[in-house]
């Protein structure tokens, strides 16, 4: 959507950014307080195609439950079936000999492949349609903050330059991470250094249609499901890529990996390169070997982890990405747009009803801090040295999953969306998960290291077939993790001994 600014100068709220953190946060605060005044800045005139393409089981939940996209989502996007893993070594040589895990039948709880651009879209229609006033394109300079009081944003908008004043900012200008450089919060995570590529393609083979099922037929029957719908995740030793549909048929494609393990080539073509890296793998050489990507399309981007170190204050608050942002693998950032979208709202809304703010805000501060901190630890610190190992992976996989739907996502869907206000690993009785995930995480990090030492690393990476019946919210889900940690256990007793009087290391191997 496109819009003027209006000409009034002062609101109650300025959202820096209408993408779907600052488009979700003007529709929150709309719905509890038509009468807020809320002024949506947004730089671009049309959204343009951007990562962000799978939610998961939060973030299904705050766009179906909370913004109320359920009916949108079934008509304008894909349902998600899921996460599939591909792992490979030299032994794998075609398609089905790749290790593969993933759903035998569809999913259970909603999610979706959706397009940004469109999705994006379609909220910041919404946030105009409950009350909020968008101006578009207009891009926002220095914001002056003052604690308590009016804040003062300096916009450009058509060749002019103006002040806008709000007793609130909302900071939503993602990557940008506008307030964040500003003021010198921005700290980027030096303990995860990782880049990803991508590129929208054509051409990609059909997972579920005739060619593949007439070249390999016993893996075309093995899974009930669609396997085409899920986010499908290659795997190799320090990264993985992803392949998402988009619906009208392109294909999201896109690598990410940790600097400390893999070199990026250098020479030729982006999408060249991103293409030839694809194709080491073998299910990337059989899906991706006719594709090509859109032209104008291929994007890349160092150091993906950065935190702020404030994410409110009296009179300010960050949303999304431009909060801080971890790793896309397993899809949490529309999860982080939803916890923090949410508190935004909440806390803007307490500061209007006039309740005291610092507790508040002390609150909220912490409890975002040890999210981010906790979540890194617990999931994603020095992955990248095991996801491309099948017996690791599938173990810390089996355990990431169940516990992220005992513990995390069954959360809103029992408590309904108060529960967002409290993000992943914020809240007490979050620690000792936290603690048991951070433990079995660094261990499968060694184990791997060791592995690579001893020349084991990948050897069931072939040959395997794991379809697992997926995951709900029912205590019977405790089952499967059960048996990943009798089979962490194993794993621990046949070789992790060899490191369990050394010292963890950090992760560069
Ligand atoms: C490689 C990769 C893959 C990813 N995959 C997934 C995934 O599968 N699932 C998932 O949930 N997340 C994924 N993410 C994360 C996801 O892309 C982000 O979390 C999400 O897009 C952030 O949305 P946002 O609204 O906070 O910011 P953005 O989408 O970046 O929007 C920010 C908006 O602010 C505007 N803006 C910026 N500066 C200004 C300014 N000065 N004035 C006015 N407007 C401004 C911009 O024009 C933009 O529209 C991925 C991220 C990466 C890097």
């Amino acid at each position: 959507m496109n819009a003027t600014c209006p000409d009034a100068d002062s609101f109650d709220v300025a959202v820096v950014g209408g993408a779907l953190s600052g488009a979700a946060t003007a529709i929150l605060l709309l719905r509890e307080q038509p009468r807020l005044r809320v002024l949506i800045l947004e730089k671009s005139p049309a959204f343009n195609r951007r990562v962000g393409e799978a939610t998961v089981e939060v973030s299904g939940y705050f766009l179906c439950r909370v913004l109320g996209l359920t009916r949108y989502l079934n008509e304008s996007h894909l349902v998600k079936q899921g996460m599939r893993f591909w792992f490979a070594n030299p032994r794998a040589t075609t398609l089905d000999q790749a290790t593969e895990i993933g759903g035998e039948y569809l999913s259970r709880v909603p999610a979706f492949q959706v397009d940004r651009a469109a999705l994006d879209e379609e909220v910041l229609r919404r946030a105009a349609e409950v009350g909020a006033q968008v101006c578009r394109p207009a891009s926002v300079g220095r914001i002056e903050l003052c604690p308590g009081g009016r804040q003062i944003l300096e916009v450009r908008h058509g060749g002019t330059v103006r002040k806008v004043s709000a007793r609130w900012v909302v900071d939503a200008s993602g990557v940008v991470a506008l307030l964040a450089r500003q003021q010198g919060w921005r700290r980027i995570n030096t303990a995860h250094p990782t880049s990803a590529v991508w590129a929208r393609w054509t051409g990609v083979k059909d997972w579920d249609g005739l060619e593949l099922a007439g070249k390999f037929p016993a893996w075309a029957v093995a899974c009930k499901g669609v396997r085409g719908t899920a986010t499908n995740h290659l795997l190799g030793s320090g990264w993985w890529a992803w392949i998402i549909p988009l619906k009208g048929g392109d294909m999201s494609v896109g690598v990410v990996f940790d600097q400390r393990l893999v070199s990026w080539p250098a020479e030729g073509l982006p999408g060249d390169r991103l293409k030839n890296f694809l194709l080491q793998h073998p299910v990337g050489r059989e899906l991706m070997a006719q594709a090509q990507w859109r032209e104008g399309d291929v994007h890349s981007r160092k150091n993906l982890a950065y935190s702020s170190a404030t994410f409110a204050g009296d009179g300010f608050v960050l949303v999304g990405d431009a909060a801080a942002f971890l790793d896309p693998f397993y899809s949490p950032g529309m999860d982080w747009i939803s916890y923090s979208t949410w508190s935004a709202a909440q806390l803007v809304l307490a500061g209007q009803r006039g309740e005291p703010l610092p507790p508040r805000i002390a609150r909220l501060n912490q409890a975002f801090t040890d999210s981010y901190q906790r979540w890194f630890a617990a999931v994603y610190q020095d992955k990248y040295e095991y996801m491309g190992e099948y017996e690791l992976m599938r173990r810390a996989f089996q355990l990431d999953l169940g516990l992220y739907y005992l513990g995390v996502a069954s959360q809103p869907f029992k408590l309904g969306a108060m529960a967002l206000a409290s993000p992943a690993f914020s809240t007490p009785h979050s620690l000792p998960f936290f603690c048991f995930m951070r433990l079995y995480n660094r261990r499968f990090a060694q184990m791997a290291r060791i592995r690579r030492q001893r020349g084991l690393w990948g050897r069931r990476n072939d040959g395997r077939r794991e379809l697992i019946s997926g995951f709900t919210f029912s205590p019977k889900t405790s089952l499967p993790l059960l048996r990943a940690l009798a089979g962490w256990g194993w794993l621990e007793l046949t070789e992790g001994w060899r490191t369990w009087f050394s010292r963890a290391h950090p992760s560069s191997i």
